[in-house]
């Protein structure tokens, strides 16, 4: 089927990049969040993202204004979707609010309409199982910054239909990602491993092998990571990443995920990284 008009679900870290790059390609986006305060942040840091594009010369200034003009805002999320192809849900890490959230989707939203999750790690399968139509639910797991990373993570759920990942793999290329698809196990193929890293690289900040640009260092220097684990935390979110990591300790049981205490001590003060101003860095701005 043709994707024309997609929706996207929470206008935080994901969603308005998502959002944005989806305008710039030619789709028509509407931005939804509970928070008004957050759609106009959202437009607004997008409208800063394809500017940063035209003066980079990766965006030309007449794309960067004809996404402007297919992009809206909204609050109302059964409003928004009553014409939607595609909607990407970009909400907290919480399994009980993507599954509301797919109830009120599927319920306002044309019988057409693919059904979509940013989720990191939460079952894909679980989420579908809510709905009446799990066959058009998929994981469609983009990455930060959505302008600039190339993978887009396929999940396929238990009931997923090809023509739905046919349909999601579509709008990928069509976005300019590279898409692998992986099956519906906890943390996919990306988290799991990523969690990996930056619990063991929080372990041993802890511990105090090293100081947090040593340990970044390591492994962008020793190993040329594009960014360090910490950094990489940091740019994240430290609530995203402790609810992923809780996440997979649940399912996987191994102390791998078991949450690292630096990780609870800073997300309990409030410093969630690049989008609070503090994480295991201090940000100016
Ligand atoms: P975020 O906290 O930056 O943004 C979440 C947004 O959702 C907020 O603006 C919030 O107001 C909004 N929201 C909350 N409840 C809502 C509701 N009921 N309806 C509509 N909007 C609602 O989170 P994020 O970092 O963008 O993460 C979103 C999802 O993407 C999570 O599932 C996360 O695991 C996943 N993800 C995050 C990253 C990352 O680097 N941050 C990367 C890949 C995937």
């Amino acid at each position: 089927m043709e994707i024309e008009r997609i929706v996207v679900i929470g206008a935080g870290t994901m969603g308005h990049g998502i959002a944005g790059q989806a305008a710039l390609q030619g789709f028509d986006v509407c931005l939804v969040d509970v928070d008004e305060g957050r759609v106009k942040a959202g437009l607004e840091a997008i409208a800063g993202v394809h500017l940063k594009g035209v003066a980079r010369g990766k965006v030309l200034a007449a794309d960067a204004d004809a996404a402007r003009s297919r992009l809206r805002g909204a609050t109302d999320l059964a409003g928004a979707v009553a014409e939607a192809d595609l909607v990407v849900e970009a909400a907290p890490e919480s399994l009980d609010l993507k599954k509301a959230l797919f109830r009120t989707a599927e319920a306002h939203a044309p019988a057409r309409c693919i059904l979509a999750t940013n989720t990191s790690s939460l079952p894909i399968t679980e989420i579908a199982a809510a709905t009446a139509c799990p066959d058009r639910v998929i994981g469609m797991h983009f990455f930060n910054p959505v302008a600039v990373m190339q993978l887009l993570e396929l999940v396929r759920g238990e009931s997923t239909s090809e023509a739905t990942v046919a349909a999601a793999r579509a709008v990928g290329e069509r976005l300019g990602k590279t898409c692998i698809v992986v099956n519906d196990h906890p943390g996919f193929a990306t988290s799991r491993l990523g969690i990996t890293l930056g619990n063991e690289a929080m372990r041993m900040f802890e511990e105090g092998v090293a100081s947090a640009e040593d340990i970044d260092r390591a492994m962008v220097l020793g190993y040329r990571h594009p960014i360090g684990p910490l950094a990489l935390t940091d740019l994240v979110g430290l609530d995203v990443r402790l609810a992923i990591t809780e996440h997979l300790y649940r399912e996987i049981g191994s102390d791998t995920f078991r949450p690292p205490r630096v990780l609870r001590r800073l997300v309990r003060a409030g410093h969630l990284g690049r989008k609070t101003g503090r994480g295991f860095y201090t940000y100016e701005g």
